[in-house]
């Protein structure tokens, strides 16, 4: 008898189900959001991981926050977040990487009570997690569920908001996938609100900004009504600081007034509303 394997994609690090021999296509690299890598569809497993030398990364980032991330990067090389309540911690955004060092991180800290995600790109090994922790619920929204592609029974599917502890606040924004979600953590930048976004939001390089993307790889924008949709459905959470998906993309403070800011200015040049001069030069804006 052939031995089933969970298959993680090389190149967005997502974990398939498993099965003997590695799936013909990853369905998130098919679409039109991602890609298939350069070398055609690879994927490997988390025991050739560790043969290859990577290891999970963990740092303290405030009180009752902590990031684990894969050292060297792997795949899209976001780095999951651990939010502490006295409820119990709440894990966001997976890379698919998994080691006995970022369990026991999380354990050392107390329970596991949900693993969650911006959107499915970031799904990784959701499921090793749980497993890791009895069972712990892996929060996916209604509208993303096909995404999701090793299934299991602790998969618990939610839409508009979800509340996993006290203060700790799925909510789902859509735009770059219709269950696209941040996670609102009113007790983070002490006090003041931190919002995790992955890809819903995303830090730009330009730290005063962030950006709102269908695809960032294959860079693909959003309407005008997802980008003022999302501004509603943050209105009622209030935040000052974001944790983007990856250790750099982060607005310390002032993130409020970042993500309008960076509205506006997405809005104003994808709707016309930018001066022509500063495209087309002085020379041809003459009527
Ligand atoms: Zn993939
Ligand atoms: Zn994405």
């Amino acid at each position: 008898m052939t031995e089933s394997t969970a298959w993680i994609c090389r190149t967005c690090g997502n974990q398939a189900a498993a099965t003997p021999q590695p799936p013909s296509n990853c369905r998130i690299c098919d679409d039109e959001r991602q890609y298939v890598g350069h070398q055609g569809q690879q994927w490997t497993t988390l025991a050739q991981l560790v043969i290859e030398g990577h290891h999970s990364e963990v740092r303290e980032l405030e009180p009752g926050l902590i990031g684990i991330g894969v050292q060297p990067r792997f795949a899209i090389g976001q780095r999951a977040l651990v939010v502490s309540t006295p409820a119990g911690q709440v894990l966001f955004d997976v890379p698919g990487h998994i080691d006995s060092a970022a369990v026991r991180a999380v354990r050392e800290r107390g329970d596991l009570i949900g693993v969650a995600a911006s959107h499915p790109h970031f799904y990784g090994v959701a499921v090793e997690w749980s497993h890791a922790f009895d069972g712990a619920p892996i929060l996916i929204p209604e509208a993303d569920a096909e995404w999701l592609m090793r299934p299991d029974p602790a998969v618990r599917l939610w839409s508009d908001t979800y509340e996993i502890a006290p203060g700790v606040t799925l909510v789902q924004c859509g735009g770059h996938f219709p269950g696209s979600a941040v996670l609102h953590w009113a007790a983070g930048a002490d006090g003041r609100g931190a919002l995790f976004t992955g890809d819903t939001i995303t830090v730009v390089q330009d730290r005063r900004y962030v950006t709102f993307m269908r695809s960032y790889p294959n860079q693909i924008p959003l309407p005008e009504r997802a980008i003022r949709h999302i501004l509603d459905r943050l209105a009622p959470y209030p935040f000052d600081r974001i944790y983007g998906g990856w250790w750099d993309s982060v607005i310390p403070s002032g993130a409020r007034e970042a993500v309008h800011r960076s509205a506006e200015r997405y809005i104003r040049w994808a709707t016309g509303g930018a001066d022509p001069e500063t495209y087309l030069g002085s020379d041809t804006t003459s009527a």
